[in-house]
């Protein structure tokens, strides 16, 4: 049986361990952790076809840069002398346009759709009768300028064949009676569903053992050995492998092993914080997007809402800031003006880092260095929604299969 080696335990790590799996690999999962937390735990656990505008798109540049000057804003890159972030900063700039927007829109729509389609049947697997509701997702507007978007982002998510329309204040509040809004509408996804995020994970990783795959807690992938043009040892904590297939999934922090593998992606961690709070205090029916204060909340089958957001581009060492989880707090308190939500303490708020390609694109597919290393990473804000669909097409390139869709968009080696 050949042998697979995973490194990274994340959403895109397990889901490829799945499907290689299930079509004959012998696979053994390597993680620097205990495989009980990184960023596929606490996000919002959208899995969400709306979601086909890229995170590198038109204004975002100027608006990031007037963000940056108020410590609770939703959005900071810490200046730093490094290397890799000038090179992932440059490429961000050039592609943050028109023409990224509408050269992605199809591809991130194509593979959201069928790592919705595969979420859904994951639930008929053994043990995998995990939370999933396709209730869609109201995105609120406050200000005229987002509201002219949401009109935009209609007319775009038709053109796509997706369900969008925009609501009034009163259509909205009587979706969500139990919490008084302050919104001037909202836009609603139809196509969207939501899952509980650490529930999947420990579902998919029970589910996984017991197919046999095997796990390696705290055993970070150090080395990666090449020759001939294909991986030949790998180092995992104290042990060397010899994989014939090796998948590098390590999030935020796949660059350094993608360059030992040949592979330079400019790559970046964006970090981000959740809470969850007890439904009875922020009762809502639907997920919900807080366009001005780019928050997101999740409501997860009646029993706790979670609440999350911030971009911060810094280092994966620097200390998490309270500013940020305040500015979150703040924001919801101007949507929702009757609730009062207690202010946690720092260390018991979640955080996590999501893979940010510099276009905003997921980089899926072989290393041209190493014939047998397949990288996935880069999903950025929508990584869990685009989990089990990257799993599948890991699969597919790893068995020399027909992938479901047109790779060309996730190419590893588009930026040289
Ligand atoms: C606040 C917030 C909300 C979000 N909401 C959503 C949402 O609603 N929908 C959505 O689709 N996405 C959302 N995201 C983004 C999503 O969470 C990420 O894109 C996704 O989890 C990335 O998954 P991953 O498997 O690539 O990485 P991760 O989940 O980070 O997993 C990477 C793993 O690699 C391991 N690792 C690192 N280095 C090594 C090494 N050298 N050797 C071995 N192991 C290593 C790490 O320990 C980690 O376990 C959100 C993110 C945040 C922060």
């Amino acid at each position: 049986m050949a042998k697979v080696l995973i490194a990274g335990g994340g959403i895109v790590g397990l889901s490829s361990a799945l499907y290689l799996q299930a079509s004959g690999w012998d696979v053994t999962i390597a993680d620097r952790g205990d495989f009980s937390n990184n960023c596929s735990f606490g996000n919002a656990g959208y899995i969400c076809p709306s979601h086909f505008v890229p995170l590198a798109s038109p204004g975002i540049v100027a608006q990031g840069l007037r963000w940056m000057l108020n410590p609770e804003s939703p959005f900071y890159i810490k200046p730093r002398l490094n290397e890799a972030l000038l090179r992932w900063g440059l490429q961000f700039l050039k592609s943050a346009n028109k023409a990224n927007c509408e050269r992605n829109a199809v591809p991130l729509r194509d593979i959201a759709l069928l790592s919705q389609h595969l979420y859904e049947s994951w639930r008929s697997l053994p043990g995998m009768d995990f939370y999933y509701e396709k209730k869609g997702l109201l995105e609120y507007f406050q200000t005229p300028e987002k509201q002219a978007h949401a009109h935009h982002s209609v007319h775009d998510a038709e053109a796509l064949g997706l369900d969008a329309r925009v609501m009034d204040a009163d259509e909205v509040q009587a979706m969500e009676p139990d919490i008084k809004l302050n919104i001037k509408g909202a836009l609603y996804f139809g196509c969207d569903g939501h899952v509980e995020p650490n529930e999947v994970m420990g579902k998919l990783k029970s589910y996984l053992q017991a197919q046999g795959v095997k796990f390696l807690p705290h055993a970070p992938i150090t080395t990666i050995e090449k020759k001939g043009g294909k991986v030949t040892r790998v180092k995992a904590g104290p042990n060397w492998y010899e994989p014939d297939m090796l998948v590098i999934a390590t999030g935020s922090w796949s660059r350094e092993l993608a360059l030992q593998a040949g592979a330079n992606l400019p790559l970046v961690g964006g970090r981000g914080y959740s809470m969850n709070f007890a439904h009875s205090l922020l009762p809502l029916r639907y997920p919900a997007v807080l366009m001005e204060g780019r928050v997101a909340l999740t409501p997860f089958n009646g029993h706790s809402t979670r609440i999350g957001g911030t971009m911060e581009i810094t280092s994966l060492q620097a200390p998490p800031r309270m500013n940020r989880v305040l500015g979150i707090l703040k924001a919801a308190k101007g949507y929702f003006p009757e609730v009062d939500l207690p202010v946690p303490k720092l260390e018991d708020v979640w955080y996590g880092y999501r893979p940010c390609s510099a276009d905003g694109m997921p980089f899926i597919g072989r290393s041209a260095q190493a014939s047998n290393c397949i990288i996935a990473t880069g999903h950025a804000m929508v990584g869990m929604s685009l989990g089990a669909g990257t799993g599948k097409l890991v699969s597919q390139i790893a068995n020399e299969e027909t992938p479901a869709i047109d790779m060309a968009p996730y190419a590893v080696h588009r930026f040289g």
